[in-house]
C-alpha cells in the first residue's frame, strides 16, 4: 500500500472531544498513524472526558461552512468523513458543503454517546438524515444507530441484513453500509462486523464479514469515530471499499488490544491509537 504522500487528503466534519478519545481528535490520530494527512472541521464543542459528555456548543452553522469552504478550495480532499453534527441547523451547513463535493463521504451516524448524552438534537434527525445521510457514500453505524435509522430492530444477522439493505433502498446515494458489531452477539462470542454493499440485485447481495476476538476491556471511547475514520484513510489508499473494510477491521482490532492495557482516566478510558504498528 503506498502512503498518501501524492497529494491526497482526508477531512473529519464533527465535534471536538478534549479528552482526546473520540471526535475530531480521534479522526485526526487515525488517519496520522495510517499515513494520511488530515483536516478538521468543527461542528460543535464538547466538554468531557473519560466519564461522559457533560455539556454541548454547537458551532454557529455559518462559521462551519466557513471552516470547510477555506480548506476544500486549498487542500486536496478526496475524502470527508462526518461525525457528530449537533443540531439540525449544523446539518444544513454540513449538507450544503457535502453537494458540493466531488469525492468519497464517509457518514458515521453519531447520534448518542455510549454514557447515554444525547450528541444530535432530537428536533435535528430529520434533517440530520436529508443532509448528511443523504450526501453519503458509506455509513458506519453501531447497532443502536443502524436501529434508530431504519426503524427496524437489528437483534441478529439477519436483522441486521434487513436494515443495512433498507438504508440502501431509502438513500440513493449510498454505496455500502458497514455496522460494526461491538454490541453484538454475547459476551464470550466474537465480534463480527458486517459490509452491507449495493449490488444490481440486492437480493444476492452477500454482505463481507469480519470477525475478530471480543476484548475484555473498558478501554472503548471512541471506537465508532476511529473504525469510520479508518475506513476512511484506507479507502483514500487503496480505492478498494472492500479491503478497506477487512483493513479497518483488522486495524481496530489492534488498537483495542494494545488499549486495553492502559489505565487513562477514571472511567471508559480511550483508545491508544499511539500504540498501532503497522
Ligand atoms: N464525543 C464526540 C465528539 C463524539 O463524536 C463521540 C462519538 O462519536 C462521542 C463523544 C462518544 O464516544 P463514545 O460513545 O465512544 O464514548
Amino acid at each position: 500500500m503506498k502512503p498518501a504522500s501524492s497529494g491526497r487528503a482526508a477531512l473529519t466534519i464533527a465535534g471536538s472531544d478534549p479528552s482526546g478519545g473520540a471526535g475530531i481528535q480521534a479522526d485526526l490520530k487515525t488517519f496520522t498513524v495510517l499515513g494520511v494527512y488530515g483536516g478538521a472541521v468543527i461542528t460543535c464543542l464538547t466538554a468531557q472526558n473519560s466519564l461522559g459528555v457533560r455539556s454541548t456548543r454547537p458551532v454557529e452553522p455559518d462559521f462551519v461552512r466557513e471552516q470547510a469552504r477555506l480548506v476544500l478550495n486549498d487542500l486536496p480532499i478526496t475524502h470527508i468523513k462526518t461525525g457528530m453534527i449537533g443540531t439540525g441547523a449544523v446539518a444544513v451547513a454540513v449538507g450544503d458543503i457535502l453537494r458540493d463535493f466531488e469525492g468519497i463521504v464517509v457518514c458515521d451516524p453519531v447520534l448518542r454517546a455510549s454514557g447515554g448524552q444525547e450528541l444530535l438534537e432530537a428536533g435535528g434527525f430529520e434533517a440530520f438524515q436529508r443532509e448528511v445521510v443523504g450526501n453519503a457514500t458509506f455509513i458506519t453505524p453501531n447497532v443502536f444507530e443502524l436501529e434508530h435509522l431504519s426503524g427496524l430492530p437489528c437483534r441478529n444477522a439477519e436483522e441486521v441484513l434487513q436494515a443495512g439493505q433498507f438504508l440502501l433502498e431509502k438513500f440513493a446515494n449510498l454505496a455500502g453500509v458497514i455496522l460494526t458489531g461491538g454490541h453484538l452477539g454475547g459476551p464470550d462470542l466474537p465480534v463480527r462486523d458486517y459490509f452491507i454493499r449495493r449490488t444490481a440485485d440486492s437480493k444476492r447481495a452477500q454482505p463481507l464479514i469480519a470477525e475478530h476476538e471480543r476484548h475484555r476491556t473498558r478501554n472503548t471511547h471512541g471506537t465508532g469515530c476511529t473504525f469510520s475514520s479508518a475506513f476512511t484513510a484506507y479507502h483514500l489508499l487503496t480505492n478498494d471499499p472492500d479491503k478497506s473494510f477487512y483493513l479497518a477491521a483488522a486495524f481496530m482490532d489492534q488498537v483495542i488490544r494494545k488499549s486495553a492495557a492502559l489505565t487513562l482516566g477514571k472511567g471508559n478510558g480511550p483508545l491508544a491509537h499511539h500504540l498501532y504498528r503497522p
